[in-house]
């Protein structure tokens, strides 16, 4: 009801420039957001932990995930769930059904915005894939609101400590999904707590990563 609402709202205009579209986006920012699009979305699927990255976190992409994060778009994860799924086909890195789930919110935070935009990509993804989509596969117990003044050790030490496994098929391998990768802590914290209750653990697939943090991580 409440994204139907909103889809009707901006059929009127662009989320990203205001300008009119019967479209999600209109012609023109829907090219530049295909200009941040990665040729190889898989060329971190060697990495530990796995990732699968639809595009690189800057210009149009970069701005869309914040519309969607931070002015009240959830809508937008839709289109952003959908080319990362269609990606991952194109992909084909694995025959297997998986259990999709996301990398969840602190509820306050959550209650805050309204919506959790990774469980939103993350259904959407699952919409084209036929993944079964488990978005209370993990839990956040505990905020990481000051994660940032934290050294990367304490930050690791911290994150160990703010999953823990929620309602989930043990069946199943399990992909995880986010809007944005940058150091990758989350997602080993996230993996950490599955793998602590035997589950076997795919990769991470996400919509953008920041290029700047693949040379940051190449130094280490
Ligand atoms: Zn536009």
């Amino acid at each position: 009801m409440f994204d139907k609402l909103f889809n009707f709202v901006l059929k009127k205009s662009c989320p990203l420039c205001d300008r009119a579209t019967s479209e999600t986006f209109c012609l023109d920012c829907q090219r530049r957001l295909d200009r941040d699009r990665f040729s190889h979305p898989a060329q971190f699927w060697q990495d530990q932990p796995r990732v699968f990255v639809w595009g690189n976190y800057t210009d149009t992409l970069k701005r869309t995930i914040s519309r969607l994060k931070y002015d009240r778009h959830p809508e937008l994860a839709t289109p952003l769930g959908e080319a990362l799924a269609r990606s991952w086909l194109e992909a084909s890195l694995t025959q297997n059904k998986l259990a999709i789930v996301p990398i969840p919110m602190h509820s306050e935070k959550q209650q805050q915005r309204g919506y959790n935009q990774a469980e939103l990509i993350s259904r959407a993804f699952c919409n084209i894939t036929g993944d079964l989509h488990q978005p209370s596969g993990l839990q956040r117990i505990r905020a990481t609101e000051a994660l940032f003044n934290l050294s990367p050790r304490q930050r690791e030490q911290t994150l160990s400590q703010v999953f823990e496994i929620g309602k989930i098929c043990r069946d199943r391998q399990v992909l995880l999904i986010d809007d944005i990768y940058t150091t990758g802590a989350t997602a080993r914290a996230a993996i950490q707590v599955l793998h602590r209750h035997q589950i076997r653990v795919l990769g991470v697939a996400v919509v953008a990563k920041p290029s700047w943090d693949v040379r940051r991580e190449a130094r280490k």
